[in-house]
């Protein structure tokens, strides 16, 4: 007999579990009884494709056993099973970081909480919410020696060989004095129904009854014990649409995603012909909470003839798809395909290939509410389609959406162009944008002025991470071609004759600027760009790793900031007084006024900000 200490992050989870989570404690039945279902269908794929199962008589099924004496219930399956290691790397340890995720994402609101112990791969802790103690007896399918792994939930566990016939899993429950509402067979059967209809496994309840038979002398009371399956036990997804209705696709939607809200949209496909397959894919109300870590949970699972093969490839759908929940069920694929070359597999290719055309359509066809909560969740990923998925790529530019300088909430690249195409004299064909954190900063942006002078659109891309690499690299949508204001020159430009004479004409006060300002600017220029502003910075284009930058940060390596360029307004009342100013402290404190508040209306981090806001006092207290 072994003791063994939980993983500290273990013991935080299980103090979660039992002192702030109880408020939806009915869940722990749906998270045991999806973890019955998938050792039932890892079981059923062995039997299938490993000669020694392939003659075992096997009658797949999850029990529910009641036993009031020792205020107990049970959960039993006959799938695959644990054997020691399994039960030390399953139960006592958590090698996905799915702990860790769950506890960042706590909201401190029980019921919201709850629902997402599901989500996290964290099913199994639950059970604590209602057990003084639990006790997992099992045997791995084809291994001779059954284990028992016992907790009461606190810091230790213990494993230890003990005798089971059947391979399988028996989570015995010894439920906490106060949770008897889990004796009653009515309320686990409601719970049942409604978390686990759809299991494809009969699910029965075991338990004892007293039943009177006979009437007036004759009658007698007996004790006897009922066997009563609860579920359909059907794989939903094989139905004829037109057997379903609504709840029905909701009602397994949860069941297979573990979310408490209903989807957004779903899709059902039945495909023949060349291929022969089956799909059902959901798009969440709400974006899974992990679709941006690294070690996010895949939400496709596939199957092959109804036998469940897999639900841990990241690829089934690309990957910026990864939002989706759903199934694939293919005729064509051998039970046994190597889930190694999955991403090899010719029939699987196309499915992915006509479901992603599905899904996207169904995403245009959204009703317009539902469209802006959808690019609300998903938006950035479908960013990040327009950069990896080729073949889609005009698909996706007709989905996405952005903020811009001309319309309140989000605008299509459709709509830009026919606005731009309705502006008089209007004939290039561009689409401008500018890339910043925030919306409000963009909006204020100094870069902006002569656009809006000019009556010209520019989108306002705030998801600055993602735009920065994605839009670059766009090129053009329906010939109309993608330009970042920041790094060209604003419209209404003169002519180059102009452009000189107007720069000797400031040459003192640029030259004067640069000298006070030195390494800090590339340059200091004037401008035709502004309108009410007195600066702007924009980035060295020349510079050869101004658009790299942030793509090489983003690997984690060091990259220094790119040199900026501060332009000044010459029809700038302030610039104009700078002109003529003849103090050189006055005029070392404003140059670098001038800089840092252009940085700081780009968003930009101020290398010092306490001088920046002693020169502003300074100058102030000056001109008072
Ligand atoms: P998840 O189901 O998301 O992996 P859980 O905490 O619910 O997370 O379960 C942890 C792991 O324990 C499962 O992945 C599985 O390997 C194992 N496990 C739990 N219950 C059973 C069972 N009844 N039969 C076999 N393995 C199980
Ligand atoms: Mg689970």
């Amino acid at each position: 007999m072994a003791k063994h200490q939980y993983q500290t992050e273990i013991g935080q989870l299980l103090q979660l579990m039992t002192h702030s989570l109880y408020s939806n404690k009915e869940i722990f039945i749906r998270e045991l009884v999806s973890n019955a279902n998938d050792a039932l269908d890892k079981f059923n794929y062995l039997k299938l494709t490993d000669a020694q199962f392939k003659d075992m008589d096997w009658d797949p099924k999850i029990v529910i056993r009641f036993d009031k004496d020792d205020n107990s219930i049970s959960i039993v399956d006959n799938g695959v099973g644990m054997n020691e290691q399994d039960l030390m790397d399953n139960l006592g340890t958590i090698a996905k970081s799915g702990t860790k995720a769950f506890v960042e994402q706590l909201t401190g609101d029980a019921k919201k909480d709850s629902n997402l112990i599901g989500q996290f791969g964290v099913g199994f802790y639950s059970v604590f919410m209602v057990a003084d103690n639990v006790d997992v007896i099992t045997k791995k399918a084809g291994e001779e020696q059954a284990y028992m792994f016992s907790s009461d939930g606190t810091g230790e566990f213990e494993v230890k060989p003990v005798t089971k016939d059947e391979y399988g899993t028996i989570i015995y429950i010894k439920l906490k004095e106060d949770e008897k509402e889990f004796h009653d067979t009515w309320r686990v059967k409601e719970i049942v129904k409604k978390y686990s209809d759809h299991i494809p496994y009969p699910i029965y309840l075991k338990y004892e009854t007293e039943e009177t038979t006979g009437e007036g002398d004759d009658a007698k009371t007996e004790t006897v014990t009922k066997f009563e399956q609860v579920n359909d036990a059907t794989a939903l997804w094989r139905l004829p649409k037109s057997e379903l209705g609504d709840e029905d696709y909701i009602e397994f939607y949860k069941t297979l995603s573990h979310d408490s809200e209903a989807p957004m949209t779903w899709l059902h496909t039945h495909a023949e012909g060349s291929l022969e397959y089956t799909t059902l894919f959901y798009i969440p109300q709400t974006a899974p909470m992990d679709i941006f870590r690294a070690d996010f949970q895949p939400g496709t699972k596939l199957f092959v003839k109804r036998v469940f093969i897999t639900d841990d490839e990241k690829e089934l759908l690309p990957l910026y798809l990864r939002f989706v929940r759903g199934i694939i069920d293919s005729e064509d694929l051998p039970l046994n395909v190597s889930r190694e070359l999955l991403q090899e597999n010719r029939v699987l290719a196309n499915i992915k290939q006509a479901s992603v055309k599905k899904i996207l359509g169904a995403i245009k066809k959204l009703p317009e509410e539902k469209y802006d909560r959808f690019i609300d969740q998903y938006g950035k990923l479908i960013k990040e389609g327009i950069y990896t998925d080729h073949t889609n790529k005009d698909l996706l530019l007709d989905i996405v959406r952005y903020k811009s300088t001309q319309v309140e909430g989000m605008t299509s690249l459709d709509a830009y162009i026919q606005r731009a195409g309705e502006r008089e004299g209007e004939t290039d064909k561009h689409l401008y944008y500018l890339i910043g954190d925030n919306e409000n900063i963009l909006r204020h942006s100094p870069l902006l002025e002569a656009y809006k002078k000019a009556n010209i659109e520019v989108l306002l891309l705030d998801d600055k991470e993602i735009d920065e690499i994605v839009t670059p690299a766009i090129g053009a949508y329906k010939e109309w071609e993608f330009k970042d204001i920041s790094t060209i020159d604003a419209p209404e430009v003169l002519s180059e004759a102009e452009q000189k004479e107007l720069a000797e004409k400031h040459k003192k006060i640029t030259d004067t600027l640069g000298e006070i300002l030195g390494d800090a600017v590339k340059e200091v220029k004037v401008t035709t760009r502004l309108d009410e502003s007195p600066s702007c910075v924009v980035p060295d284009s020349s510079d050869p790793m101004a658009g790299m930058a942030h793509i090489f940060r983003q690997m984690g390596q060091e990259v220094p900031a790119t040199p900026l360029i501060l332009e000044i307004n010459p029809e700038n009342a302030l610039v104009q007084k700078l002109e003529n100013l003849d103090d050189d402290e006055a005029l070392n404190a404003a140059a670098w006024v001038l800089f840092d508040s252009a940085k700081l209306a780009e968003g930009l981090e101020l290398d010092d900000k306490a001088a920046f806001a002693r020169r502003v006092t300074d100058l102030l207290g000056k001109a008072l």
